[in-house]
Formats: structure tokens, sequence, C-alpha cells
């Protein structure tokens, strides 16, 4: 089978059918091109998508698909997309009468495979993470929650169990996103553990061996921080093993 890596920068969740296309479009090569507007679209469709800040990336050990930057995602099509390989050299380009960007993202997705082999990486915007990072100093820490079980532990090679505690690291945001990538890169290295970076009001970089892979720790982890947020406003301590109320 065909290894497929994709990284899309927003989150969102997609119906059970259009999971099953997706996934067929990832492990056929000749369909690849046509993936990320289709996901675009999909991200429209479902209200998760305002504005142009989000990209698509896929690639597979041969080439990676990436997005352009400033394009309305729902206008892209698939000869809008950058193809690179995984030393950054390109591959093809879009036409230049369009005058299009890679996305700013993309030396950040490049830190996901470089340095933790990472086959999807996930961006997204979202207000739980954004609000988790305004509650903590440099990790996020949640245990005792069932959904922590769908956290993959890189470190431990299997998932995390219900007892263990996950640690998100947290990083300083920067003017532009690119700039992140030193800092990026070195939370990696340090948290070797860790499937996810928080940027500090800004987002969630989530990683993982395939995109169906990312996207469910996506959820996971948009699920804890969301409750996490709902705990503090309700005095209910993150990690108090023997807590009850
Ligand atoms: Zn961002």
């Amino acid at each position: 089978m065909q290894r497929g890596r994709i990284l899309f920068p927003l989150f969102v969740f997609f119906p059970i059918s259009y999971y099953s296309a997706i996934i067929k479009s990832v492990r056929k090569e000749t369909q690849k091109k046509h993936l990320y507007p289709a996901l675009s679209n999909k991200f429209e469709n479902v209200g998760h998508v305002v504005g142009t800040l989000n990209g698509i990336e896929i690639c597979n050990l041969d080439a990676i698909y990436i997005a352009p930057s400033g394009v309305q995602k729902e206008r892209i099509k698939s000869e809008d997309l950058f193809i690179q390989d995984i030393q950054g050299r390109d591959l093809k380009l879009p036409p230049p009468s369009k005058a299009l960007k890679k996305s700013q993202c993309t030396p950040l997705f490049m830190c996901a495979y470089t340095e933790r082999n990472a086959g999807a990486v996930i961006h997204t915007h979202s207000k739980n993470a954004v609000l988790v990072t305004l509650l903590c100093d440099k990790e996020f820490k949640i245990s005792q929650q069932e959904m922590i079980k769908g956290i993959w532990n890189p470190g431990l090679g299997r998932y995390n169990k219900y007892k263990e505690e996950i640690v998100v690291p947290i990083i300083e945001n920067t003017c532009w996103e690119s700039e992140l990538e030193d800092s990026l890169r070195a939370a990696m290295h340090k948290y070797p553990n860790t499937s996810a970076i928080l940027v500090r009001r800004h987002g969630i970089y989530v990683w993982g061996s395939t995109w169906e892979q990312t996207k469910a720790m996506c959820e996971c982890y948009d699920y804890l921080m969301d409750l996490a947020v709902n705990m503090k406003q309700l005095n209910i301590p993150w990690h108090a093993v023997e807590w009850r109320p």
C-alpha cells in the first residue's frame, strides 16, 4: 500500500462516508491532486473554515502537495498546488499567470516530516487550543480522561492509557508563521512523547503516521482542551487523581 501524507491546518470533522472517499483518494497516486480541492470544499461546507489562512499539503515519499497561501480554499483547483520533494525541491509549480505562493506553514509541516517521520500534520486555529494556551504556562497537562486513550505516544510506541498524563508543550507565537520553525523543532526534540505542539494565542500542530490517525488525534486533543476549559470554569482540577466532588 502506498504511503500517503496529508497536511491540512484547520480542524474539521468528516462524516464517515466522506472519510472513506478521502482514504481512496490518498491511496491512488493519480487522484492525489484532486484530494486537496475536495477537502477544501468539504471544510467550507461544514462551516469550520473561514478566510484564506488555511491549506492542505498532501505527500507521499516522492512528492509533497502544497496549498497556495492567501487563496480562498473552496476555490483551489488541483493545478494551483505546488509539488515538491522531501528535500524541498520543486517538482511542479502552478501556472505563473496565477502568481501563487506556497503556504507559509510549509517549513513547519516539513519539521514533522523530517524530525518525526510524520505521515500527516494538521494545523488548526482552534479556539479551544488558544484558550488553553492562555490558561497554561509552558505545558498543557491533563490525565484521567477517556479521550487520552486516543492520543498516540511516539516515545512509548503505543496509545496513552487512561491514567497516564499527556503533556503538550506550548511555544510562543511569532509575527510570521514561518518563524515558528526553530521553536517547533526544539519542542519536538524536548518532548518525544507528544504528538502535538500548542502555539500561544495561535493554535495547535498535530501529527501522526497517517492522515486518518492524525485527524482522529486532532479530534481527541480538541475535545480534551474544550473539556479542560469547561473544567477550569467549574473549578475542577485537570489531573487530581483521587479528586471527587
Ligand atoms: Zn496558523
